[in-house]
């Protein structure tokens, strides 16, 4: 057993908005939580066996990411002819999650919930990650993501119709060991013959999922993008509604009633419009080119609002990936969704936490919780971006990635994705 006092950080606090200097944060790397944490130093009651100077660094919880897609990979999609240079198959998808997840950690992203994985792969790679036979996130898994038939994401998901379908199914899911029920209630981009604004589950059936789901303690989340669609899952007690592109004054007051939380995924449809040209299948780039504004427009409605934003990106789709892409969600949250930095840095920490319902063990930087943060050379406050550059990863209270750093200026390099221009 070993207790570590990382001292002389500045360690973000939610309540204060902002980072402490001279702060320090004793962990238990048996148990993995901050024992704990404060001003100074640590008084003659607390105990450690070593001291780490952290010389200043600002110090956040690790990126919680509550939208990705662990068994995708960004170039899947790619409209170039060369379709059969990726295969469907389950040794395929294993491969992809577990490079993924790779990604996701040595990015500083510490926690991740799935939500839709092929073959309910995302179930496995959670026990794998947890006996420390793979490196990466901490995973709350959804298995494969329930759809009507023919419906969004039917290809890799569960197709049910009905009530008796869909308790059967969720039942059915809960009993594999998902933690977190997904529900495709509308179509999508991604899929050819069906627009954002198509009401695919109806009330009835989503509502069937909630309750089998809430019975047991587990969350809801729904992909829902057209505004009946919206309205209709949080009616029916949804957790978490993703990506909404259509949130007006009467969805606001749904989601107020409801305690629903929002996860907007913007990145997913920026990354498309900006790189997605000639790439990605033209009925998809359509259907982003006419909705982005839209969308926007939406989450910054909701943020305004005081409606809880939780930070995912719906990693897996083209060119949105594992590597610096949660923090630059964080970034468009600043600049597309006049969201402050520190509200950029709760919805990917504390309101990914609450959303998810760990927030008794994750989410802040406070005695008790697991001790998973990054910490980076230059203050996120003054520039939400530097939290896209290479910085030093803690999980369970270890170093599990050094930043890499620049040989001649000394400086943090950005990761791989932003060094290639993507
Ligand atoms: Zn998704």
């Amino acid at each position: 057993m070993t207790k570590i006092n990382y001292t002389n950080a500045a360690i973000y606090n939610h309540d204060k908005q902002d980072f402490e200097t001279n702060h320090y944060v004793v962990v238990d790397t048996e148990t993995g939580k901050i024992v704990n944490t404060g001003e100074g130093k640590p008084d003659g009651s607390v105990q450690f066996d070593e001291t780490v100077d952290m010389k200043g660094k600002y110090v956040m919880p690790g990126i919680m990411n509550a939208h990705t897609h662990i068994t995708s990979i960004p170039t899947y999609w790619w409209n170039d002819g060369k379709e059969d240079r990726h295969s469907d198959s389950r040794e395929f998808n294993t491969m992809y999650a577990i490079r993924n997840m790779e990604d996701a950690i040595n990015n500083g992203i510490t926690y991740i919930r799935n939500v839709g994985a092929a073959y309910d792969i995302d179930i496995e790679v959670k026990k794998m990650q947890q006996k420390g036979m793979i490196k990466g996130p901490k995973v709350m898994t959804s298995g494969r993501a329930f759809t009507m038939t023919g419906g969004h994401g039917a290809g890799s998901g569960h197709e049910v119709d009905g009530v008796d379908e869909m308790i059967k199914g969720v039942r059915t899911a809960m009993k594999k060991g998902v933690d977190n029920i997904k529900l495709m209630v509308t179509g999508g981009v991604l899929k050819n013959g069906e627009t954002p604004d198509d009401i695919q589950f109806n009330e009835d059936e989503v509502r069937a999922a909630v309750v089998e789901a809430h019975h047991k303690g587990k969350t809801v989340a729904a992909h829902v993008q057209g505004a009946e669609g919206v309205k209709e899952a949080a009616r029916a007690g949804v957790d978490t509604v993703e990506h909404a592109f259509n949130i007006d004054d009467e969805t606001i007051k749904i989601f107020k009633e409801h305690g629903t939380a929002v996860v907007p995924t913007m990145n997913a449809m920026y990354a498309i419009y900006k790189y997605g040209k000639d790439t990605v299948p033209e009925w998809a780039r359509h259907k982003v080119v006419v909705n982005i504004k839209k969308h926007f427009a939406s989450i910054t409605k909701a943020a305004a609002a005081g409606i809880p934003i939780a930070m995912g990106t719906d990693a897996g789709t083209p060119y949105n990936g594992f590597e610096s892409e949660s923090a630059y969600e964080m970034q468009l949250y600043v600049e597309k969704a006049s969201m402050t930095p520190a509200q950029a840095i709760d919805s990917a920490t504390i309101n990914c936490a609450r959303a998810m319902h760990v927030d008794d063990e994750y989410g802040e930087i406070a005695t008790g919780k697991y001790a998973d943060f990054i910490a980076m050379d230059e203050n996120p406050i003054d520039d939400i971006s530097v939290i896209q550059r290479e910085k030093d990863v803690y999980q369970n209270g270890v170093n599990v990635h050094r930043a890499i750093v620049d040989v001649n200026t000394g400086a943090g390099v950005t990761s791989e994705m932003e060094a290639v221009g993507r």
